[in-house]
């Protein structure tokens, strides 16, 4: 498959060249030039295949460079016997798609592990070391570092701010002691991680020996592999209606994902990506308005994001903007779900059916059940569960201070932990890193 840059309509790659295009050398994204369509005979195919055998089915269309074969191993050790999706009903004709039982409880794993059996593959094929740089608000890094622990042949570095990452998150990135992993606390703001990540790939450079490249939610393979679940989940139980998908949104990566699913022929009517006060997203699909909004810190950390970058993707994708936009309204609706609802429902919910959602499931949820939401005339919606409640049973204990949560997580409070703390001085950071990667 080709894709070209959404900046530069002429700058035409293969998966290989975006894969290893970091974002803030080249300051672009990029799209597939054409998707491909599978047409009900296909799809009639697609239904009977178990989870990595569709797997292979769907991503072998949006890669190139790696052989049919290896790409089976890939996805055969990633997926086989893994039960990563469950649906369950919570009305009539209505679900609950949990993507959250990975070892870390989130979404994350579910492409993440992939992710570093592709790079353990590329490694192995290009002789060549890599450094992955990840800078989180707290599951991405904890995805990534359990994903990448015994991945010979790479050390991952791990940005996150200090103070403000939970304490679960914290302990799920700092508890696993791997000499390939190294966790940077960094005092302020999530932007702040971030902005180290883009400055420390403007001080370190390839070279024949070592290759540099950082996971984040626009990495184009994580889109694929996400992509994968909402057409399993649509084809498997699809019985003449298509599905409404409502996802709790950051970056737009899942929610991206969704509506990729449709686009390429999934029996998919809606996606309705959830916001919380940061709701760029939002505005921009209720009243095509680009706003640029003040960073908003809620108990909803995983999606307090300024400026969805996957959608930005999405909005550049052609020069036809009108038909983009227009194609956008007919595809996405929109929630936002402010913070001080997010906290009331999460009591709600505890009080009157005795179930806990954790605070980005919770947005979901919220928008499910509100009375007039624009979106209910049309059931058979699929709420999406990104997370479990005891990732934040410390901000769920201040609204429900006698909650007990059931979980076995106990574990990780008795172990070690490992992490540097960093001031803001970049030159202190950008030294302890080249040492420890030898360049
Ligand atoms: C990352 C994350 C999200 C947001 O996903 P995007 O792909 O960035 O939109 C939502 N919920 C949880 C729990 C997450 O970790």
């Amino acid at each position: 498959m080709y894709y070209n840059s959404i900046n530069n309509k002429l700058n035409i790659k293969q998966f290989c060249n975006i894969f290893f295009s970091n974002i803030p050398k080249n300051k672009t994204l990029f799209f597939p030039f054409k998707l491909p369509f599978f047409n009900n005979k296909y799809l009639n195919y697609l239904k009977k295949l178990n989870y990595v055998n569709f797997s292979f089915e769907i991503s072998k269309l949006f890669l190139n460079n790696i052989s049919d074969e290896d790409l089976y191993k890939i996805l055969y050790n990633s997926y086989n016997n893994k039960k990563f999706i469950k649906l369950e009903k919570i009305s009539n004709e209505n679900h609950l798609l949990n993507l959250n039982n990975g070892f870390t409880l989130t979404f994350k794993d579910i492409a993440m592990i992939p992710l570093s059996n592709l790079i353990n593959y590329f490694s192995f094929k290009n002789k060549k070391k890599f450094i992955i740089f990840c800078a989180t608000s707290g599951d991405t890094g904890a995805s990534a570092n359990n994903s990448f622990k015994n991945i010979k042949n790479v050390k991952i570095f791990t940005f996150y701010p200090f103070n403000m990452v939970s304490n679960i998150q914290r302990k799920q990135m700092s508890t696993l002691i791997s000499k390939n992993i190294l966790n940077y606390s960094i005092i302020g703001n999530f932007d702040i991680s971030q902005y180290f990540v883009k400055k420390i790939f403007e001080n370190i450079k390839n070279n024949e020996k070592i290759f540099l490249l950082s996971v984040n939610s626009i990495n184009w393979f994580r889109i694929i592999m996400q992509l994968i679940y909402y057409c399993y989940i649509s084809i498997k139980n699809y019985n003449e209606k298509k599905f409404n998908f409502i996802i709790p949104s950051g970056n737009f990566g899942n929610a991206l994902s969704a509506y990729l699913s449709k686009k390429i022929g999934f029996p998919i009517n809606k996606i309705i990506p959830c916001t919380n006060d940061n709701f760029y997203l939002d505005n921009y699909i209720k009243n095509n308005k680009i706003e640029n909004i003040l960073l908003k810190r809620t108990i909803s950390p995983s999606i307090d994001i300024s400026i969805p970058s996957n959608f930005i993707r999405l909005i550049n994708k052609n020069f036809f903007k009108k038909k983009i936009i227009n194609e956008i309204n007919n595809d996405i609706f929109s929630d936002k779900i402010y913070n001080k609802h997010i906290i009331n429902s999460i009591e709600y919910f505890y009080q009157k059916y005795n179930k806990i959602y954790d605070p980005h499931t919770i947005t979901s949820i919220s928008s499910f059940y509100k009375d007039n939401n624009d979106n209910n005339n049309n059931n058979n919606k699929i709420v999406v569960s990104t997370s479990y409640p005891i990732k934040f049973i410390f901000s769920i204990k201040k609204i429900i201070p006698n909650i007990k949560i059931k979980f076995n997580i106990k574990k990780i409070f008795s172990l070690k932990e490992k992490y540097k703390l960093f001031s803001q001085n970049f030159l202190v950071l950008i030294n302890s890193i080249k040492k420890n990667i030898n360049v």
